[in-house]
């Protein structure tokens, strides 16, 4: 049977968008309780964790109390911004039903865009930015898989390794040009710490004068069976006029991988550890049992990537006989490829607008582009929306881990929603749910 699409279904909202209630107070309200509840035990481990690093720097009783009491403030504060949602986005849904006369495709996004702006103003103001980075990430997926559908763009296959080489490029020629990074630090120190600081521009902090090392008795053994080496003088990489690494470039490029390989494995077995830590204390054999050829997937990644770029590093210094930060873009963006290894288009997508909105920033701070006011708070609210909608009428649009986050806030009325009814919208929104049934009435 074919489907008559329109724009707006001429349905009650309680046929359509909360099924689980006929009146519409009681069935946001059914909402409203689990996203709350949900909401401040997110922001109780979230500031709970961080709170625990803050608290190694509290000294005076004076102090503990202020850090308690910010502390309870923040929990707070944050539980009723993303609670508010819950409370605020089925009413918002069934007063635009009533004054449109119907549920309408467009019309719904712009009442999730009316309790977005709502919400965000209660947030901290530090929190914002972050949060609009987030979603605006997500937003970027939701468009990227509607126009896929929509049969408007083709995906590229390996499309996310490309959009990260492209930003590892950027990152690597910005590592080399220079060693100030205000804005988004952690990632460039990231990336730092996988080519390793004699690959970066070096440091414009004037560095104290290093107290000559004491050897110890071990190492004094050690060197002086390692001085008998004949090679040992050209491991060290002591003639070499451009390569500034301290052993020759194989070797420079060989500890590269295997520092890299063992970091990213070890990070891995400790991922798999904490899937279901009291399984695994209970039963240490199971831990190994249960290890699959996947552990070394982020080793691999980041061990090839610092080889990579290590490689080509030196082959263009050997070759051109000098060093200059263009040669980042090529090493970084052939180190990206990688990814092959760990493919995660979020983590591209990511990297890709930390390195805009710290390019952004770079430029604000030199007063070459504007700082738009609220521009994060808009930002949020846009892209929010945008979730919210997609989330509703084209759930398979949105990344499943995220929609799993949605049920959870919802106490799981999210799947209760009628989607097999929206189907007119011409998007095939019952696509996730064949089997789906209408929830008992209340
Ligand atoms: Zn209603
Ligand atoms: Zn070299």
């Amino acid at each position: 049977m074919s489907l008559q699409l329109r724009s707006s279904l001429p349905y009650e909202c309680n046929q359509v968008l909360h099924p689980w209630h006929k009146n519409c107070i009681p069935a946001a309200w059914m909402l409203t309780k689990p996203c709350f509840r949900e909401s401040f035990k997110i922001y109780c481990v979230l500031y709970g964790v961080t709170g625990l690093i803050k608290l190694r720097k509290i000294r005076t009783l004076k102090d503990f109390r202020k850090f308690l009491f910010g502390l309870v403030n923040d929990i707070l504060q944050s539980t009723a911004f993303l609670g508010t949602h819950g409370l605020i986005v089925m009413p918002a849904y069934c007063a635009g039903r009533r004054i449109l006369g119907g549920i309408n495709y467009y019309g719904m996004y712009f009442q999730s865009l009316c309790c977005t702006l709502l919400t965000i103003s209660i947030e901290r103001k530090q929190r914002r930015g972050a949060l609009a980075l987030y979603m605006a990430n997500l937003a970027a997926e939701v468009l990227f898989k509607m126009a896929v559908q929509r049969r408007i763009i083709t995906p590229i296959p390996n499309g996310e390794i490309l959009l990260f080489s492209i930003s590892s490029a950027i990152y690597t020629y910005m590592l080399k040009t220079t060693s100030e990074h205000k804005h988004n630090s952690l990632l460039f120190s990231i990336v730092k710490l996988l080519i390793g600081n004699e690959e970066c521009a070096p440091s414009l902090k004037i560095e104290e004068p290093a107290k000559p090392k004491r050897k110890s008795v071990y190492f004094a053994v050690v060197y002086k069976y390692l001085k008998y080496i004949k090679q040992w003088p050209k491991i060290q990489n002591k003639n070499h006029p451009i390569c500034k690494h301290k052993y020759h470039c194989l070797i420079h490029i060989l500890l590269g991988f295997l520092k890299r390989f063992s970091v990213g494995v070890f990070i891995q077995l400790i991922l798999h550890f904490t899937s279901s830590p009291l399984r695994f204390l209970r039963h240490p054999t199971l831990f190994f049992y249960t290890l699959n050829r996947n552990v070394f997937n982020l080793g691999k990644f980041f061990g090839f990537y610092s080889a990579i770029y290590r490689l080509i590093s030196c082959l263009l210094r050997n070759i051109l006989k000098y060093d200059r930060p263009e040669h980042g873009l090529l090493a970084g963006y052939l180190a990206g490829f990688s990814m092959i290894f760990y493919k995660s288009s979020t983590l591209a997508m990511y990297m890709m607008a930390k390195l805009i909105e710290s390019i952004y920033f770079k430029y604000a701070a030199d007063k070459k582009v504007p700082i738009i006011p609220w521009f994060d708070s808009v930002l949020y609210a846009l892209s929010t929306a945008l979730v919210f909608h997609a989330a509703i009428i084209e759930p398979q649009a949105m990344r499943p881990a995220y929609y799993k986050f949605l049920e959870r806030l919802t106490g799981g009325h999210f799947s209760e929603v009628n989607r097999p009814m929206m189907d007119c919208f011409g998007v095939c929104s019952s696509k996730l749910f064949p089997n789906y049934k209408l929830p008992s009435l209340k």
